[in-house]
């Protein structure tokens, strides 16, 4: 077995029993495999073994690998920082972005969306941390641009997602990822289509997990070590 089926056993295992342990159903967590930097044999391999969604950070390296593989049918998610002049070939490629943050974004993205491809599934980026290095709507300002989400026709409101500041003790993390949960609660009551909350990586799993999230997005701890050093979302 290659060292990527491997680890994606035991990370598929390890949610599998935190989900559990959360007295939540087991298929309630999906695990996004994200492959930022790592070469389209990677993703084959992880393939194989059983990921079915990948996450991509970078526009270009994004578009040109899920063409190279195009022969599967994989569920591609772009979760990196999005500029307004690089939204056309995420939404002529992907089937999902995490990181709308503003109106700007939205109406851009649901404008290019091609009219033959079902709307784009769409997750707001939440700065849960307030931070100012980092991407993301505040949460006072949530609720309005998740309004305006929902009145674009091309793109479709599936939840939230959020990248915490990295120099949290548990104790803070767990009240963010408890703030996380509220709101996502809050969003989806108001809209039905609401049903992910993309929360939690390789460190940080099991307590979002224990917050409902439903989405964990593992790179490293999938694909091995990385090479490329990457940019304010990329940890
Ligand atoms: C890179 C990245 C991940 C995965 O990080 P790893 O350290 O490779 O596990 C998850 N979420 C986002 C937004 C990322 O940019």
């Amino acid at each position: 077995m290659s060292n990527i089926a491997e680890r994606w056993q035991n990370i598929r295992e390890k949610v599998d029993t935190v989900t559990k342990e959360a007295g939540r159903s087991p298929d309630s967590v999906m695990v996004l495999a994200v492959s930022k930097t790592f070469p389209a044999a990677d993703v084959r391999a992880a393939w194989a073994a059983g990921a079915r969604e990948f996450g991509e950070n970078y526009v270009q390296e994004g578009v040109e690998k899920l063409n190279e593989l195009a022969d599967l049918p994989a569920i591609w998610h772009f979760i990196g920082p999005l500029q307004s002049n690089k939204t056309r070939p995420v939404a002529e490629h992907f089937h999902w972005v995490h990181t709308v943050d503003r109106e700007k974004i939205a109406q851009r993205l649901n404008d290019q969306r091609p009219a033959h491809l079902p709307p784009l599934q769409v997750c707001l980026q939440v700065n849960i941390s307030a931070d100012p290095a980092k991407a993301g709507v505040s949460i006072t300002e949530l609720a309005n641009l998740a309004h305006r989400v929902t009145q674009l026709p091309n793109l479709t409101l599936r939840g939230l997602m959020t990248v915490p500041a990295l120099d949290l003790s548990e104790t803070e993390l767990g009240a963010q990822f408890a703030q996380m949960q509220q709101a996502f609660l809050t969003l989806q009551a108001a809209y039905p289509s609401v049903d992910t909350l993309s929360m939690g990586m390789s460190d940080d799993m099991t307590l979002a997990i224990r917050h409902g999230s439903t989405c964990v997005r593992i790179g490293r701890g999938l694909f091995g070590h990385r090479e490329r050093k990457g940019n304010s979302n990329d940890h």
